[in-house]
This record gives C-alpha cells, sequence and structure tokens, in this order.
C-alpha cells in the first residue's frame, strides 16, 4: 500500500487521511511485533429500500445475504477473529459507509456477500471476484454494473482518463490485488468445488465497493436466484451454512499463511541489517 499512497499525493483531503493512516500504522508497526491478521469486514450486500436481485419464488437478495453473512460472522468469531459486520439489519448502508468502516477497521480483509440473477433462466452457479479496472468478461462487467447501481449513479468506476484510474492502475501492480485474488480462490474452492456443476470461477470486475477499501477484498455471488435449483439451495439453512463455514475455512488458510509471510518477512529484514 505505502507505493499506493507515495505516488498518490495531491488527490485531495482523502488522500491526506490516508498517509495519516499510513503514518499512524507505521508507527503501531514500528513500536512492537509485526501484527498479526486479527480484523475481517463481512458486508452483506444491499439492505433496506435496495432489495438486491430477487427470485422467481420470492427470495430476496438483501435477506439470504445477511443471513449468510451472520453466520460468516459466527464462524470467524469461533475462530477468535474480530469480525466488523457492514450491517446487522435491513437497513442501507451507502457505499461511503460501508468502505469507511472497514478502513476505519484497519481491516485485513474485506468480504461482501452478494446473490446473482440473470436474464438467461439456465444461469447458475457460485462465482468469486475481486476489484480490478478491466473486467473478465461482458456478464462480469455487467454484473458490476447492477452491483454499482446499488449505490446510486455516481457510485461509478473511474472512467477512462480520470487521474484515479491511474492510482487504481498502479493499486493493480501492488500486493493487494495479488492478495485479493488469492482469496478469492481459496474462497471459491472451498465453497464451489464440491459442487463442480455450480462452479463458475474466480473473476475480477470494477465493483465500487471492492475498489473503496484499502486491503484485500473479494465478492461473492453466492447462487442465482434466477435459477430454481439455486433459489432453492439458497433457502436452505444446509447449504447457508455450508457456505458459510466454507467462506471463515477460507480466512483460517490465508490468516495461516498471512501471520506466516510477516514472520518471514521480519526475519529476513534482520539478516540484512549491517
Ligand atoms: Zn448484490
Amino acid at each position: 500500500m505505502s507505493r499506493w499512497l507515495r505516488r498518490s499525493r495531491g488527490h485531495g483531503l482523502a488522500l491526506v487521511l490516508l498517509g495519516l493512516f499510513q503514518a499512524l500504522s507505521s508507527t503501531l508497526a514500528a513500536e512492537g511485533a509485526p501484527e498479526a491478521f486479527d480484523v475481517v469486514v463481512v458486508d452483506a450486500g444491499h439492505g433496506g429500500d435496495d432489495d438486491g436481485a430477487q427470485g422467481r419464488g420470492g427470495l430476496v437478495e438483501k435477506v439470504v445475504v445477511l443471513d449468510v453473512a451472520k453466520r460468516v460472522e459466527r464462524e470467524l468469531k469461533k475462530a477468535g477473529l474480530q469480525v466488523v459486520m457492514t450491517r446487522r439489519g435491513d437497513q442501507f448502508v451507502p457505499l461511503e459507509g460501508r468502505t469507511e468502516l472497514a478502513n476505519a477497521a484497519a481491516a485485513d480483509l474485506f468480504i461482501s456477500i452478494h446473490a446473482n440473477a440473470s436474464s438467461y433462466k439456465g444461469a447458475r452457479g457460485i462465482e468469486t471476484f475481486f476489484a480490478a479496472p478491466e473486467a473478465t468478461d461482458q456478464a462480469a462487467l455487467e454484473l458490476a454494473r447492477a452491483e454499482n447501481l446499488a449505490f446510486g449513479k455516481d457510485a461509478q468506476p473511474p472512467a477512462a482518463g480520470d487521474p484515479l484510474l491511474a492510482i487504481l492502475g498502479d493499486m493493480a501492480a501492488t500486493e493487494q490485488l495479488t492478495l485479493s485474488q488469492e482469496f478469492a480462490r481459496m474462497a471459491q474452492h472451498r465453497i464451489a468445488t464440491a459442487e463442480v456443476a455450480r462452479s463458475r470461477g474466480v473473476k475480477q470486475a470494477p465493483f465500487v465497493v471492492l475498489m473503496g477499501v484499502h486491503m484485500p477484498a473479494v465478492l461473492v455471488e453466492i447462487g442465482f436466484l434466477t435459477h430454481p435449483e439455486d433459489e432453492a439451495a439458497l433457502r436452505d439453512d444446509d447449504e447457508r451454512e455450508r457456505l458459510a463455514k466454507g467462506i471463515a475455512e477460507a480466512v483460517a488458510v490465508y490468516r495461516e499463511r498471512y501471520d506466516a509471510r510477516r514472520g518471514v518477512a521480519q526475519g529476513l529484514g534482520k539478516t540484512h541489517i549491517r
């Protein structure tokens, strides 16, 4: 993140605040042992007036994703992690509300939970996204546009020529994107590989909610509400529990690697001090 921040000087108050945050983080890091992986943000999509997608059988995205998010929270807490929920009830939380909460908590990972919809009746399955200015394909781009619309027409990823795009382009080269992709693969593997027919893979697309946070971030689409079998599965407690446990298992593996990496990095640093 430091390279990203260094190059972004002069882009306004938000970045000044980021600089302060960076300074504070380095102060904290200098004072003690490397920080362990400890805080996860679980973001249930939509809420309030924004229902999100709706199934043919009447299942509503904002309801099912909140329930799965709460189950993920329960699993992560059992593992001793701190969890920040962007919403706990049926209320609309604006884009800034979600991203600022995550950034203020200096979370180590951001997991957004959504359910999908398609005008193509055959579309079904689970897919996990990380954020990048370029989408994997047209369907991924359209999905990101649809999800971004929930935050109003102003909450769009930067257009070509926007100075912010240069920053995002730089960000794309950084650790944050690599780690997001790494976690996306872990999550997708655990929630979808058991049901090969339903795995749509790991993809990238410009989701504004993922682009606003300064930590590795993924968005999981837990199934298509417009597919009768997916909708039936998502009504089922066992399926919701399976999804939540799969996501929590991915977090456990990611956490282990994260802590190991930090430990190794510290050791390497010491051997190079003269
Ligand atoms: Zn959604």
